[in-house]
């Protein structure tokens, strides 16, 4: 289903709204993608508020009682090592490798996600060309002295007896390096992606009900410096009326034939 600037129905099928998208993207000359969960559910990771949510079936730890509660943080590594297995299986889906193929062709020069799973690294995508908004579960970091510290032998600690990690080099808290609730978002990440979306001229959204400030807010910085804004989610995002394309459906399917 396509939504037009007004956000009246059109009634144009999933075709046109792939036609006219893959002509927004010819017709570009630099296209800032921001992704949010939902373009890594058709690999196997739930998104949070969807009904398989991960924060449908479990309250978000908030960064105070992290830092405030050795049990707290018990439980958050206790979450961490069970969904482990789920994000170590996942594999890029046909969205990664459509948006892989954008940048590819030099089409999309920065790739800025607010998912934390890696899939557009290793979806050949270079490091430097990604912004992780809110970091990545693939290691952690000391809350202290920012030093990286690798999982595999937190693991170990914890699942014998469940010791707490700390840093090597200063004694701080180490923590997934994610960024949770009521944790200040990472300054230069937050930089590089208002650039980024300052100096395109297409803005695709996807897979983001672009509810959580900043990163939602990314897409009307976009606009309000001359990009055009694309909003591809299955369902209504809270910025639809601002898009110039808005298209409701399935994000792998509409981003291959788009790009194919
Ligand atoms: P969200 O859960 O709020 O929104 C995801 C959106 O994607 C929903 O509106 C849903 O309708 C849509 N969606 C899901 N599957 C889809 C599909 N196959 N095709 C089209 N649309 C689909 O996610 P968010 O806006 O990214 O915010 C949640 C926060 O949770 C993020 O900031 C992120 O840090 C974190 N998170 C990350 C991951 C991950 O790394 N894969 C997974 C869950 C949550
Ligand atoms: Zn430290």
């Amino acid at each position: 289903m396509t939504i037009d600037q007004a956000g009246d129905l059109t009634g144009a099928d999933d075709a046109a709204a792939v036609q006219r998208l893959k002509q927004m993207i010819e017709a570009s000359a630099s296209v800032v993608v921001f992704t949010g969960a939902g373009i890594s559910t058709e690999s196997g990771i739930p998104d949070f508020r969807g009904p398989n949510g991960l924060w449908t079936r479990n309250q978000p730890i908030d960064f105070r009682d992290f830092s405030a509660s050795s049990e707290t943080r018990r439980e958050s590594w206790r979450r961490k090592f069970r969904t482990e297995d789920t994000f170590a299986a996942a594999k890029p889906n046909q969205g990664h490798l459509a948006i892989a193929e954008l940048v590819r062709r030099g089409k999309a020069g920065t790739v800025i996600t607010q998912n934390i799973d890696g899939l557009h690294q290793a979806s050949g995508i270079a490091e430097g060309r990604i912004i992780e908004l809110h970091g990545s579960t693939h290691h952690a970091a000391c809350l202290d002295c920012g030093q990286r510290h690798e999982l595999a032998p937190i693991r170990r600690a914890f699942l014998a007896d469940e010791t707490l990690p700390l840093c090597e080099g200063c004694g701080g808290m180490v923590k997934t390096a994610t960024i949770s609730f009521g944790q200040a978002m990472p300054e230069r990440e937050v930089a590089r992606a208002e650039a980024a979306s300052m100096a395109c001229d297409l803005f695709l959204a996807i897979g983001s009900s672009l509810v959580v400030y900043p990163a939602a807010g990314l897409p009307l910085l976009a606009k309000q410096n001359g990009a055009r804004l694309v909003i591809l989610n299955r369902t209504a995002t809270e910025l639809d009326l601002h898009g110039d394309l808005v298209i409701h459906g399935e994000i792998g399917p509409i981003l291959e034939a788009a790009v194919s």
